[in-house]
């Protein structure tokens, strides 16, 4: 590979977040979502610092995280470095009471190279250095109340570069108000009266996709019933490629993609967790991404807003089961 053509990956997912924090993050404003850092900001007066996380600058519902140091493309150990500092810094000071810092580098790679590639690999191997490096800085601080959790918020799956799904050839722009998202799924807002009619062609256009009406979508992706899921939502299996008339050809280019049925294997991520509140040297059974926000709000003391979470998929990882009661 060229140097240039090394950059020109970067510029593109450098592109593409920046796309995402101006197309998703920054319009939540309209919906009140609620996000961990508003939660709390909001609730309990507790303050957080979030660390190159998207969109941590977006004020939701008039709140702001007391901290945020924005996403930053040009990652270096030394910036993790700095942020472990900084939080363990704000933490002892009691100016926040939870800190969060994003480690990105396993997802950009995965995008670029697949799951399943050498540079994956080297870049696993480094995030897990650079995770050791700063609970050598916890300890070194003997910051001994300090809980850590460590959490993917997705897996990834190889896109297989033959398994192209294009739905254009399907959609008469004409009916259609808005698509949007690609890849590994696509939002449709037909316009008025014109719903069945593109559903229906939809339906029948490619084995390896499926169609859902909002109503229709499964339950346990806790998905259909937020105001921006749109009437018709399109989803692909896995390892195959979804793109539309409005799609961007640039990110097909991609050898690895999350956002395909949970049910895959591949689709799971990671959870680690020590501190004072965790139990020690115990592997449990697998739970979802839904149930680590009630954790996080329970270790850190908030109450937590209305959420899909189940608790008793996770009070077993704590150690005093009276915290249950607080919540
Ligand atoms: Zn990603």
């Amino acid at each position: 590979m060229f140097i240039g053509e090394e950059a020109n990956k970067q510029l593109l997912v450098e592109k593409l977040i920046q796309k995402f924090i101006r197309e998703n993050i920054a319009r939540n404003i309209d919906v009140h979502l609620e996000v961990y850092w508003s939660s709390s900001e909001s609730t309990a007066n507790k303050h957080s610092s979030l660390y190159y996380v998207p969109g941590c600058d977006v004020n939701i519902d008039g709140i702001l995280s007391r901290y945020c140091t924005p996403y930053d493309h040009h990652m270096t150990h030394e910036k993790e470095v700095w942020a472990i500092e900084d939080a363990l810094k704000k933490l002892k000071s009691h100016r926040v009471d939870i800190a969060y810092i994003l480690l990105w580098k396993v997802d950009e790679i995965g995008h670029l190279y697949g799951p399943n590639s050498a540079q994956v690999r080297d870049a696993v191997l480094e995030v897990d250095t650079h995770i050791n490096d700063i609970l050598d800085i916890i300890e070194d601080n003997q910051q001994n109340d300090v809980n850590v959790i460590i959490v993917s918020d997705h897996g990834m799956s190889t896109i297989d570069t033959l398994h192209k799904i294009n739905i254009s050839e399907a959609l008469d722009m004409n009916d259609i108000l808005e698509i949007t998202e690609e890849g590994t799924q696509a939002y449709v807002w037909p316009k008025s009266g014109k719903e069945e009619e593109v559903y229906n062609k939809l339906k029948k256009f490619h084995p390896n996709m499926k169609v859902y009406h909002r109503d229709d979508i499964l339950d346990r992706w806790f998905f259909k019933k937020h105001t921006r899921i749109p009437p018709i939502f399109i989803t692909v299996d896995k390892g195959w490629y979804l793109a539309h008339p409005k799609s961007s050809d640039e990110v097909f280019k991609w050898y690895g993609n999350h956002g395909y049925d949970n049910n895959n294997q591949d689709m799971k991520g990671i959870f680690a967790a020590y501190g004072p509140d965790f139990k020690s040297n115990k592997t449990v059974a697998g739970f979802r991404m839904t149930d680590v926000y009630q954790l996080i709000c329970k270790v850190t003391g908030i109450k937590p807003k209305p959420n899909n979470g189940t608790w008793s998929n996770v009070e077993h990882l704590l150690n005093d089961a009276d915290l249950k009661d607080e919540l």
